[in-house]
């Protein structure tokens, strides 16, 4: 399973909807400093939930929605005037079957979800004066970010993952003392979250 596409619209720099293809093995993102290609990995974070280890590099949720105050290269403090939503969809490349109908069917909560040779995940977050409200889709059909993320854990696509290597994540890597590098393999390899439910238990 792969990233085929993110569409995005109204997220960050993303004033007007974007679509950005990827490609199976290798996809090379470049432009200047500040033109938007890390908002391209906080924009596949956003949509698929897994931001809450990471961090997405904003305070806010609503720091997300596209926001013109940005575009003289400022923090963006000024008023906010523009749209007051932001969508994300990212669409996965299922065609290898790593994900069977029967387990996406169950995660949307309907039959109705069309070819599951393609899996769209969508994430919308809208402002209201008061509010903000975050909603989740998959092929279509909303659902709760806990049945996103159960269908996206049985692919292997877990918010405790490492998924993002980050900017400085390297130069970090070479600073640390073995027993810390041992750590990140741990993560890796799926032995990190043993640890801390064993931990957990000890507690108890
Ligand atoms: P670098 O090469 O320095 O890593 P980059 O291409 O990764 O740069 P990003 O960090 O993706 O750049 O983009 C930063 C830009 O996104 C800034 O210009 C910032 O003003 C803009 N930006 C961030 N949030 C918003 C928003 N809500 N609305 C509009 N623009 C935004
Ligand atoms: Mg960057």
């Amino acid at each position: 399973m792969h990233i085929k596409k993110l569409v995005l619209d109204g997220f960050k720099s993303f004033g007007r909807t974007t679509e950005i293809p990827f490609y199976e093995d290798f996809t090379v993102v470049t432009g200047p400093n500040g033109s938007g290609k890390s908002n391209i990995i906080d924009g596949v974070l956003f949509a698929l939930g897994l931001a809450r280890t990471r961090g997405i590099r904003a305070e806010k949720l609503t720091d997300l929605i596209y926001n013109p105050g940005h575009a003289d290269g400022s923090d963006g403090d000024a008023a906010p005037t523009g749209p007051n939503e932001a969508t994300v969809t990212v669409v996965l490349d299922n065609g290898d079957g790593t994900l069977d109908r029967s387990q996406v069917v169950n995660a949307a909560g309907s039959e109705d979800v069309g070819d599951v040779s393609e899996i769209e995940v969508r994430r919308r977050v809208k402002e209201t004066e008061e509010n903000y409200y975050s909603y989740y889709y998959l092929n279509g059909r909303a659902c709760n970010l806990s049945d996103i993320q159960d269908l996206l854990a049985q692919a292997g696509i877990t918010p405790e993952g490492y998924n993002v290597v980050m900017q400085g994540d390297v130069t970090e890597i070479i600073n640390m003392t073995p027993h810390q590098r041992r750590g990140i393999i741990d993560e890796i390899a799926g032995v990190a979250e043993f640890d801390a439910k064993k931990e957990d238990a000890f507690e108890e």
